[in-house]
């Protein structure tokens, strides 16, 4: 069956969620409009944030984590066509002790990749405004659907702004703005220190990882929480002239993201935590900023990817664990289910199902 002419879309936030789903939409002929929100009270967004890492292995036993592990594929091919994203090869250097579902001997010696997440930010706004995107800077305040008009957006200065179609990729702001999303989709608060440069005693920029992350645990446990609860994952990777050092994580009981977490409290705990570590102890200290940003996930580690049941016309984009590789593999497939009709559309849709990720609806 022909398709027919794609749908406008309009897609909420332009982080990597947002900005590779539009140019996605964008590569099937799609009118596209972003909006994102102003940077606002000294915090980063997650793909600002991100340690853009790349594993070139599966790090789970699924579909996803299979077809994810492709992700530099994809990111190569954006570059080609849009120009630097900021994806690169980068030397690996894992520390830890091994766990997991396979022995990483079995995939050595370890494909690995980086997207500077500095330059991944910078980039964006002018890939989309070449690619034909509409970006508006403006916070969608609240939403609301009128059978008559779709859904009308309200933006922070009072505009009123509708869609036919509409994609929330609004990382951690989701439920905010659409408080009737699966309780699988969660939040929790991130923090980095941001180092001037690449601390020397490691030699060259290469990204330092463990073996494996606390994080994905504590967000695999977010549903039992009775209390907050943060831990502190000691990786370090190059980013724009200097470094990412710690990864903090704190995730709080509910589906409330909560009030953003007191710096100088989150700085010690960050510290602390990396000189409790054999690898960190040197590197506990070092001048940096700490950067902070709220992160959306899933606790079942699958992300929302779909229509969403009982809300016509609005999709999601949001819950990544790993954004940086999931993200550019399924963002041409979302972009089908929606921009196109008929046989091609239901093939993208069958897609995303046999990938575990079809919304209940
Ligand atoms: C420290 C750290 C390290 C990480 N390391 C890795 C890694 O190595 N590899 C990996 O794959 N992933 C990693 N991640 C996870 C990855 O960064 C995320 O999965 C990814 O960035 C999520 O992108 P997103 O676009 O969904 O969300 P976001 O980046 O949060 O983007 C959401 C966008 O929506 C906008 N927005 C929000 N609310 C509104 C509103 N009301 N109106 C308009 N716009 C709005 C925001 O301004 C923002 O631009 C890491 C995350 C952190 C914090």
């Amino acid at each position: 069956m022909k398709a027919s002419a794609p749908a406008d879309v309009v897609i909420v936030g332009a982080g990597v969620a947002g900005g590779l789903l539009a140019l996605a939409l964008r590569e099937l002929g799609a009118t596209v409009t972003v909006v994102d929100a102003p940077p606002g009270n000294g915090l980063c967004t997650a793909s600002e944030l991100s340690y853009g890492a790349l594993p070139g292995w599966p790090l789970a036993p699924t579909p996803l984590a299979r077809l994810a592990a492709g992700a530099s594929k994809r990111w190569r091919l954006l570059q080609e066509r849009h120009g630097d994203l900021g994806w690169r090869p980068c030397r690996l250097r894992l520390h830890g002790a091994a766990a997991g579902w396979r022995p990483l001997s079995a995939f050595w010696p370890l494909p690995f990749a980086q997207v500077d997440s500095a330059v991944l930010a910078a980039r964006l706004p002018l890939v989309l405004a070449a690619a034909g995107v509409t970006r508006l800077i403006a916070k969608v305040e609240s939403l609301d659907f009128q059978s008559a008009s779709g859904w009308l957006l309200c933006l922070g200065d009072g505009t009123i702004f509708s869609a036919d179609q509409l994609v929330l990729a609004a990382g951690a702001q989701c439920r905010q703005l659409w408080p009737l999303l699966p309780q699988r989709l969660r939040s929790s608060w991130a923090a980095a220190l941001e180092l001037a440069s690449f601390p020397l005693q490691l030699g060259g920029p290469a990204a330092w990882l463990p073996v494996s992350f606390g994080r994905v645990g504590l967000e695999r446990r977010a549903v039992g929480l009775c209390q907050p609860e943060w831990l502190v994952d000691g990786g370090l990777v190059p980013r724009a002239e200097g470094s990412l050092l710690g990864q903090h994580t704190l995730v709080n009981p509910g589906l409330e993201l909560g009030l953003v977490p007191p710096s100088p409290e989150v700085e010690r705990q960050l510290r602390q935590g990396l000189a409790a570590q054999a690898w960190g102890k040197p590197l506990a200290q070092l001048p940096g900023s700490l950067r902070q940003a709220a992160v959306a996930f899933c606790s079942e580690g699958l992300p929302l990817v779909g229509p969403l049941a009982d809300a016509p016309g609005m999709w999601m984009f949001t819950g990544f664990s790993a954004g940086f590789s999931q993200v550019p593999v399924l963002a041409p497939l979302l972009a089908q289910a929606l921009a196109l009709e008929g046989a091609p559309a239901a093939a993208a849709t069958r897609r995303l199902h046999k990938l575990g990720l079809g919304l209940p609806g």
